[in-house]
C-alpha cells in the first residue's frame, strides 16, 4: 500500500475541512469529473469513493486529470488566508475585548480544531494566545499614547491590574512600566523550501530569524523581548521586506551574501564571532578552530561554539557552514537535516554557476 492510499482517510477529512496545513502534501482528483484540486478548493466536495489522491499536480495530470479552474492547483499557492481568519480578525477588530471561545467559533460556522491547527502552524501559537496578543497590543498602544497602566489594562479587557501585569510579563518577559520607553519588535512569517521561518526586526536591523518548528522558539522570543525591552507584534517592516526578498533570492540560487543590518544583542566576543561566520564563503565550510583563528583567538574554540549556538539569525549569519574538526556536521538549531540541506544546496548551486532552483523546488515541503 503506498503512502497516498495509507493517508487517504486523513486527506479526505482535510479536504472536507479545507485545511490549509495540507497544501502541498496532496492534490485530489475526482473520477466523475476528471478534475483535480488543491486540498483547500472551495468547489463542492465529491464523495469519498469518487476521489483519488496524488502527491502533486504532475502525477495527477499524468493520470489524465485536468486542473480545476477554481483553485488552480498547478499554480503557486499564494499563502492563502482562510475564510475563518478573515472573519475572526474582523470580529476581533470590531470587538477587541470579545473572547472568541470554541462555541462562538462553531456558531460562526467554523471548526475550532481547524482554527487551532492553522494558528499553531502559521504563528506557532494557539488561537487563545493570538487573542491575548491582540489585547496586549491594544494595551501596548495605549501605554505608548501615554495612558497610565491601570487605564490601559482595564480598557484592554483586563479585569485587574495584576492580571494585566502577569499577562504582559508572560508575553514579553518584563513588567509593563511607563518609566521606560518600550521598543517594538515587528515579526513576520517567511516561507522557505525547508519550512517556514519566523523573522523579527527592530529599527536597527534584523534581530531574529529561526525555523518556526524550533523547540526553543517561544523562550528565545521572550528572552529577546526582555533583552531589548521590547514588545513583539506581527506586522510589516522595511528590514523584513528586504529580508524576504533576499531570502527568496538565496533559495533561488541567485544570492550568496546578505546585505542587511543585524541587530542581535550580544557580547563583543559574540558579535565578532557572528561577523566571522559571515566571512565564511558561500558553499564552503570551516571548523570551529578555523573560526576561532579567524577571530584572532585560536584558544577560544569552545567560546566560539557557544557564540554560534546563540546565533539568532539563521542562514543570514551562516552558522550552518561551521562543522566539527572531524568533518561531522555537529549540531544545528534548526535540525541537522536542514544544515545538511543548506550545505548541499550551496555546493550544488556553486557547481552550477549561476544556476537557479526551479520554483517547484521552492514549494516542496520537507519529508
Ligand atoms: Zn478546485
Amino acid at each position: 500500500m503506498n503512502r497516498m492510499t495509507q493517508n487517504a482517510n486523513r486527506y479526505y477529512r482535510a479536504l472536507l475541512e479545507q485545511d490549509p496545513s495540507f497544501e502541498g502534501l496532496f492534490v485530489v482528483a475526482v473520477r466523475t469529473t476528471g478534475i483535480f484540486c488543491r486540498p483547500t478548493c472551495r468547489a463542492r466536495k465529491a464523495k469519498r469513493e469518487n476521489v483519488e489522491f496524488y502527491p502533486d499536480s504532475d502525477t495527477a495530470a499524468a493520470a489524465g486529470f485536468r486542473p480545476c479552474k477554481i483553485c488552480r492547483p498547478t499554480e503557486l499557492p499564494v499563502e492563502d488566508v482562510p475564510e475563518f481568519f478573515r472573519v475572526l480578525s474582523e470580529r476581533l477588530g470590531a470587538e477587541p475585548l470579545e473572547r472568541l471561545t470554541d462555541q462562538k467559533i462553531r456558531s460562526l460556522g467554523f471548526v475550532p480544531a481547524t482554527v487551532r491547527r492553522w494558528f499553531k502552524r502559521r504563528y506557532n501559537m494557539t488561537f487563545q494566545a493570538w487573542q491575548r496578543m491582540l489585547r496586549m497590543n491594544a494595551a501596548f498602544q495605549r501605554l505608548q499614547q501615554g495612558e497610565n497602566v491601570t487605564v490601559a489594562a482595564l480598557a484592554s479587557g483586563y479585569e485587574s491590574l495584576s492580571g494585566f501585569g502577569a499577562s504582559f510579563r508572560n508575553a514579553f518577559g518584563f513588567a509593563p512600566s511607563q518609566k521606560e520607553p518600550l521598543r517594538m519588535i515587528t515579526a513576520r512569517r517567511l516561507e522557505s523550501p525547508i519550512g517556514p521561518l519566523l523573522a523579527c526586526a527592530v529599527d536597527e536591523g534584523i534581530c531574529y530569524l529561526q525555523f518556526m518548528d524550533q523547540r526553543l522558539l517561544e523562550s528565545e522570543l521572550k528572552d529577546m523581548c526582555r533583552r531589548l525591552k521590547a514588545v513583539m507584534l506581527y506586522g510589516e517592516h522595511p528590514h523584513l521586506a528586504a529580508l524576504a526578498d533576499q531570502l527568496a533570492q538565496y533559495f533561488d540560487g541567485d544570492r550568496r551574501n546578505f546585505d542587511l543590518p543585524i541587530a542581535v544583542p550580544g557580547t563583543d566576543f559574540q558579535r565578532r564571532a557572528w561577523r566571522a561566520l559571515q566571512e565564511i564563503p558561500y558553499g564552503t565550510t570551516a571548523s570551529y578552530a578555523d573560526q576561532a583563528r579567524a577571530l584572532g583567538s585560536p584558544g577560544a574554540v569552545r567560546a566560539t561554539g557557544t557564540a554560534n549556538r546563540l546565533n539568532r539569525v539563521t542562514i543570514v549569519v551562516p552558522c550552518h557552514r561551521v562543522i566539527g574538526s572531524n568533518g561531522g556536521l555537529s549540531g544545528y538549531g534548526g535540525g541537522v537535516w536542514r544544515k545538511q540541506w543548506l550545505l548541499q544546496f550551496e555546493k550544488r548551486t556553486l557547481a552550477r554557476g549561476a544556476a537557479t532552483v526551479g520554483q517547484a523546488g521552492l514549494l516542496r515541503r520537507p519529508g
